[in-house]
């Protein structure tokens, strides 16, 4: 079979960890357990989620021309990802995420940096790659104006759009009428549809409920496509690795409610072990938990 083909249109950080007992108060310096720096942001873990699953991922994006950005670009290519629409920019650095966890809680800072630097206008040099491929998938770590670029060209050239609305924040009308999935989680699903009638959007919806599952909508008939039960390690990364494996379980064809289910198993093994991109399932462990 030839492997599904996915444009993943999206953020690529360095996410920095600090890990202190608690956090330090106001003016306060305290000194910490452990610091590391480990690859994220929304585009780039989905993007590693659908290649582990078997996919030819092509990401579009930028980093900044510094350590992190060089790191960021080897990192996703070590996982056989095509970073040729990754541009780097000079007047911005690599976008991070300052997370600090205590005991207690995390907190954390996403300081976009060059993910926000990406002219819309430059997604037309990669129309073609757009249009080679099955599924292109987005999130909104990146301007809204280079997400409804990106919707409507993949829209105009046939090709399907998952688009997950996360962090959430409202959607322009052209996104919503264009895109073929919407992946919220349930508090994302709020705000994507304040003020407006869900019905409208429903057969397009694919509502992430953690453990539960998911839920879909298909032809009126509501369905919840159920989790699987896994001992839980850190959730962090399974509604990244959900997306990427819905993306590659519809780009080989599979039925809605099949896609949902096969996206589950994945986002369900993340859980078991600890980290985001460290953290997701290969094709043949998913597969095992299928059979
Ligand atoms: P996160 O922000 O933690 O990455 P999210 O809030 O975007 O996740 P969730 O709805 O919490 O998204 O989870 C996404 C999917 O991951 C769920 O639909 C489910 O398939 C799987 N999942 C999440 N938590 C669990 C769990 N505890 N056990 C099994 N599967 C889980």
């Amino acid at each position: 079979m030839n492997k599904p083909v996915i444009t993943v249109i999206g953020s690529i950080n360095m996410d920095l960890v600090t890990v202190a007992t608690r956090f330090p108060n106001q003016g306060e310096t305290i000194l910490g357990e452990r610091f590391l720096t480990t690859p994220g942001g929304k585009g780039a873990n989905q993007a590693v989620a659908a290649a582990r699953l078997g996919a030819d991922v092509r990401m579009i994006g930028a980093v900044g021309e510094d350590a992190f950005g060089r790191e960021l670009l080897r990192s996703l290519q070590s996982e056989g990802i095509s970073v040729d629409g990754v541009k780097p920019v000079t007047h911005q650095h690599t976008g991070i995420a300052s997370i600090t966890i205590s005991e207690q809680d995390n907190r954390i800072i996403v300081v976009p940096g060059a993910n926000h630097a990406l002219p819309p206008e430059d997604l037309d040099k990669y129309e073609s790659v757009i249009a080679q491929s099955d599924v292109c998938l987005l999130q909104l770590e990146i301007p809204i104006p280079v997400i409804e670029r990106a919707v409507s060209l993949a829209h105009r050239r046939g090709v399907r759009v998952i688009v997950n609305p996360a962090p959430a924040q409202p959607l322009p009308p052209s996104v919503l009428e264009q895109v073929d999935f919407l992946t919220p989680n349930e508090h994302e699903r709020t705000w994507l549809f304040a003020g407006m009638d869900e019905r409208t959007l429903v057969n397009k919806l694919i509502v992430t409920e953690g453990a539960k599952g998911v839920r879909i909508w298909q032809d009126g008939q509501e369905q919840l496509i159920p989790g699987f039960r896994v001992p839980v390690v850190d959730t962090t990364g399974a509604g990244d690795t959900f997306n990427g494996a819905l993306a590659v379980a519809l780009a080989e064809g599979k039925p809605l409610a099949e896609a949902c289910r096969f996206a589950n198993a994945a986002a369900a093994l993340s859980v078991t072990k600890l980290g985001a991109q460290a953290g997701m399932p290969t094709r043949e462990d998913v597969e095992s938990l299928l059979a």
